[in-house]
């Protein structure tokens, strides 16, 4: 499906289209754009880009030094769905006007080195990415973030009933799901099908294949809609697509849309499970008949080096304070750095579903949808390279529960960093295997950690909790 400039011109004379949005990833991983009549677009746009001031960009570049040019790739190229005036959608490099090179704080380059670096290796050609990102939807009236501070931390499921009903926007309402049941009654209970049904014919039209939709676990109205595999940077760009649509069309039903991991207390959170394989030659890599859960051992090497830098890959796959609300015990979230084709509480799973060699992959667990995917995406190919090089074996795997262990068992698996400031300083430690073939460097690592410690990690401890009102307003 990837066009040409010259195709994507022609795909705008015929559309009628007026406008053209560019769209390029900040730090975070959100989308930021500025629109140009199509009058100021012409194929050399393809070639020498369009300027823009990054200065206030969260991420990028302090003021003084804020000129930069974005370049689309018309490989993106997109209708707009949501805008009212025929408007063309491309997702752009970002470059820097003085050096005439990518910047190197453009997580979509990030990415796109990753996957060169994969076939400099020899290792592999091609790397499939699969996500399936959660996301809750909830009224919109409700969530407003005024209101929602003293709704919410009520330490009783009684409380958490009362406001899970209020936020499906259907007080008293006999199908409500039960708790942990959302997972997945028919309508009336799921109250979203019409919506994830209207989201899953909008990615096709923009060009994306969807596998399936489905209402998730969480009470409190969430849900799941499953791409088809794709190569790592185009996942990242169709994950930055699958976000806008969820958000814009829940908005337009007057609800909203939210892939914070842990947005209500004692449910479920929004997980992005990462399937992963690597292929050369139109071959799979991860298949041998032989092996553990039909694993090849080069698909074993991935996993030791995802297991073995896991608690750095943290810092990139559940990036924000609210991650590790999700990763604890009891909500199909994982904590344990051990890998089970059964166990859905490790960090790794074997999907058995399909024993083709076609459809062999990994699972990762750990990451979230609040991540940055071009980042993340590009971080765990970079554990799994080094896995791969350095053959680090991830020794036998754990198909038991694992609360049925003995404790001094249980005390030799590793965990999970228990917070982001955890998850920071592993990076800080463990960083090297994302330097390699220059995919990720020493300033992008920096800010990336300075970002988190001083506008998320700092901002959140300064501020009293709801949480502290009911533990410490009557003391
Ligand atoms: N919501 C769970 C998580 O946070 C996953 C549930 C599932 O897909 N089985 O990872
Ligand atoms: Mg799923
Ligand atoms: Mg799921
Ligand atoms: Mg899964």
């Amino acid at each position: 499906m990837s066009m040409t400039a010259k195709e994507v011109l022609a795909m705008a004379r015929e559309n009628n289209v007026q406008m053209v949005d560019l769209k390029f990833i900040d730090l975070p991983g959100t989308w930021q754009h500025f629109t140009v009549p199509i009058e100021q677009f012409g194929e050399e746009v393809f070639t020498s880009g369009v300027g823009f001031d990054g200065s206030s960009i969260r991420g990028f570049k302090t003021i003084n030094e804020s000129d930069m040019i974005l370049i689309p790739d018309p490989g993106t190229a997109f209708i707009d769905p949501f805008c009212e005036i025929p408007t063309l959608s491309l997702i752009c490099n970002v470059y820097d006007p003085v050096t005439g090179k990518n910047y190197n704080r453009d997580p979509r380059f990030i990415a796109q080195k990753a996957e060169a670096y994969l076939k400099e290796t020899g290792i592999a050609d091609t790397s499939f990415w699969g996500p399936e990102a959660e996301f809750f939807i909830l009224d919109h009236v409700r969530f407003d973030h005024s209101q929602y501070a003293g709704y919410y931390f009520i330490d009783s499921i009684e409380g958490f009933w009362n406001s899970g009903a209020e936020m499906n926007g259907h007080p008293n309402l006999g199908y409500r799901p039960r708790y942990k049941e959302g997972y997945f009654p028919v309508p009336p209970t799921d109250t979203l099908q019409n919506l994830r049904t209207e989201m899953v014919l909008l990615l096709k039209e923009m060009g994306i294949a969807v596998e399936a939709h489905h209402h998730e676990v969480a009470t409190a109205g969430q849900g799941e809609i499953d791409m088809k595999y794709a190569p790592l940077t185009r996942m990242a760009d169709q994950l930055m697509m699958f976000k806008y649509v969820v958000k814009n069309v829940a908005i337009k039903h007057n609800k909203t849309a939210t892939f914070m991991p842990k947005p209500v207390f004692q449910d479920n959170g929004s997980g992005m499970h990462v399937h992963q394989s690597l292929w050369k030659d139109g071959r799979p890599l991860f298949f041998d008949a032989g092996g553990y859960a039909g694993l090849s051992e080069l698909a074993l090497y991935y996993i030791g080096g995802l297991l073995k830098h896991a608690p750095a890959l943290a810092a990139f796959c559940s990036p924000t304070t609210n991650s590790f609300k999700r990763l604890v015990p009891g909500f199909e979230a994982p904590v344990n750095l051990v890998y089970s084709q059964r166990n859905r509480s490790a960090a790794i799973r074997i999907p058995m579903y399909s024993n083709s060699p076609n459809s062999k992959r990994i699972e990762y667990r750990p990451p979230d949808p609040s991540c940055n995917p071009y980042l993340a995406f590009a971080a765990l190919l970079m554990a799994g390279i080094d896995g791969i090089k350095n053959k680090i074996h991830p020794g036998d795997p754990l198909d038991k529960d694992i609360y049925d262990l003995p404790p001094e068992e249980a005390a030799k698996i590793n965990s999970l960093p228990g917070s982001l400031e955890e998850a920071v300083a592993a990076l800080q430690k463990d960083h090297e295997f994302l330097l390699q073939g220059g995919v990720f460097d020493e300033d992008l690592i920096n800010s990336w950690i300075e970002y988190k410690t001083k506008k998320e990690i700092s901002q959140i401890k300064l501020r009293p909790h709801p949480y502290e009102f009911v533990l410490y307003y009557d003391i």
